[in-house]
């Protein structure tokens, strides 16, 4: 008998026949043989109606209360997804992220998971039930609700199919799998029939959310095979899984894009060896994630340095910045909130040259300045203008010929 986890984010459980429709499915599964651990999502949109009331409510949100907050969600959905089996005859149990046994470090709204326990969920399973388990929660060292990051149900799902030694870990969402490109953005966007890890790792990375970037982490880490497809149609989706080595690699899989950047530039820095080290010091000293950094050439001792970093991080980002600016004799800074990254993926790159060259010249005919540009072995990123992001992956998808009508 195969075990198999099964994710259904918002949408596929917004409203009372949705839920159904995902009881139906499971009980399908369970009738054809297999053992199934399910992990829902908050319904629809309702992680963002409790972030709006929180903010509504008060301009001082403790970590800790938000959590709390933020879990009820959840917790929703998976007791109706409960009942929903219930009605069809099959013995279903709800866990919390807590009583599944998930158990984070102490970093609200962004808790990593240390361990997961699992011993009720293996328990129900040997009962014959399925549980099911509220996604995107645990429960901390120190024993308060925790959140593991905005989309972190991909995250429950994979952990617990880790844990529990799971055949595979299915995620099911609005769209059929994983495309060449956010569909909302290019329609004609062709769907991946397999993809490896690592570029799964880069789109995720690079503005990609059909899967949380930390469930991609987990399921490379523990080989953990994805199949990410659609709760509407329920048709064969994309499988994420280990590079197949005998296969020649795609130059570019994916194009993607990400505004929830910023870039901050700090005008006549000093030029001198350490005033860039304590710059990044002080930033990281306060937990502020830095992305692409660029140093100009130096003109009469000082130079400019630009950097970018998350909008979150943004006030933190600044009020550092501001104060060292001070200390150090530097110029003044500047923000820009309305900048884009847009980035080309693809694991054939690190054999092929020219896919910078037929980048920067895609973006150039579409009349976008390149802003900053960052690379992996297996990505090219360029800073452009918020703008002009999704016409910028309009060209580059055209550019690199993905599109669905491609011979
Ligand atoms: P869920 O609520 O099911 O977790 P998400 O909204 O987190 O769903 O992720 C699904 C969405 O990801 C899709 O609706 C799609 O707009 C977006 N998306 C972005 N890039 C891609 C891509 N390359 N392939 C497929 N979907 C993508
Ligand atoms: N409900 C949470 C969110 O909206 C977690 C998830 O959907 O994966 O981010
Ligand atoms: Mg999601």
């Amino acid at each position: 008998m195969a075990l198999t986890v099964q994710k259904f984010g918002g949408t596929s459980v917004a409203d009372a026949d949705r839920i159904r429709a995902v009881a139906d499915h499971v009980a399908r599964a369970r009738r054809q043989g297999d053992e199934v651990v399910v992990v829902v999502s908050a319904m629809g949109k309702s992680t963002d109606d409790l972030l709006r009331l929180a903010c509504d409510v008060s301009a001082v949100r403790p970590g800790r209360e938000l959590d709390m907050l933020l879990t009820a969600g959840e917790r929703i959905s998976m007791a109706l997804l409960c009942m929903a089996l219930a009605e069809l005859g099959v013995p279903a149990a709800s866990f919390t992220g807590s009583q599944a046994g998930i158990i984070t470090d102490t970093v609200h709204q962004n808790a990593k998971i240390i361990e997961v326990r699992g011993d009720r969920l293996r328990a129900a399973l040997r009962r014959g039930h399925v549980p099911v388990v509220a996604g995107f929660q645990g429960v901390s060292v120190e024993h308060d609700v925790t959140t593991l990051g905005r989309g972190g149900s991909d995250t429950t799902a994979v952990a617990l199919a880790a844990s529990l030694g799971a055949d595979r870990c299915e995620i099911y969402t609005d769209v059929s799998g994983v495309f060449s490109a956010d569909p909302r953005i290019v329609p004609d966007a062709r769907k991946i029939k397999r993809i490896s890890f690592e570029e799964m790792l880069e789109i995720a990375a690079t503005g990609g959310r059909v899967l949380a970037l930390r469930s991609v982490e987990f399921a490379r880490n523990h080989h953990v095979p994805l199949h990410v497809r659609s709760s509407f149609t329920w048709e064969p989706g994309t499988w994420v899984d280990e590079e197949d080595p005998t296969m020649e690699q795609p130059i570019v899989s994916a194009v993607t894009s990400d505004a929830t950047a910023t870039k901050l530039t700090l005008t006549k820095v000093p030029d001198q060896p350490g005033i860039a080290a304590s710059l990044f010091r002080a930033l990281a000293d306060e937990h502020v994630n830095v992305d692409m950094i660029v140093q100009n050439t130096s003109h009469d001792g000082t130079t400019d340095i630009s950097f970018t970093t998350g909008k979150v991080d943004t006030p933190t980002a600044t009020r550092v910045v501001e104060a060292l600016a001070d200390k150090i004799g530097a110029g003044t800074l500047s923000i820009d909130e309305s900048i884009a990254q847009v980035s080309v993926i693809g694991a054939g790159m690190r054999t092929n040259p020219g896919v910078t060259a037929t980048m920067f010249e895609s973006l150039a005919a579409a009349g976008i300045n390149i802003e900053m540009i960052s690379t992996s072995p297996i990505r090219i990123s360029c800073m452009v203008a918020a703008d002009g992001a999704e016409q910028a992956v309009r060209a580059l998808h055209e550019a690199f010929d993905l599109g669905e009508a491609r011979p």
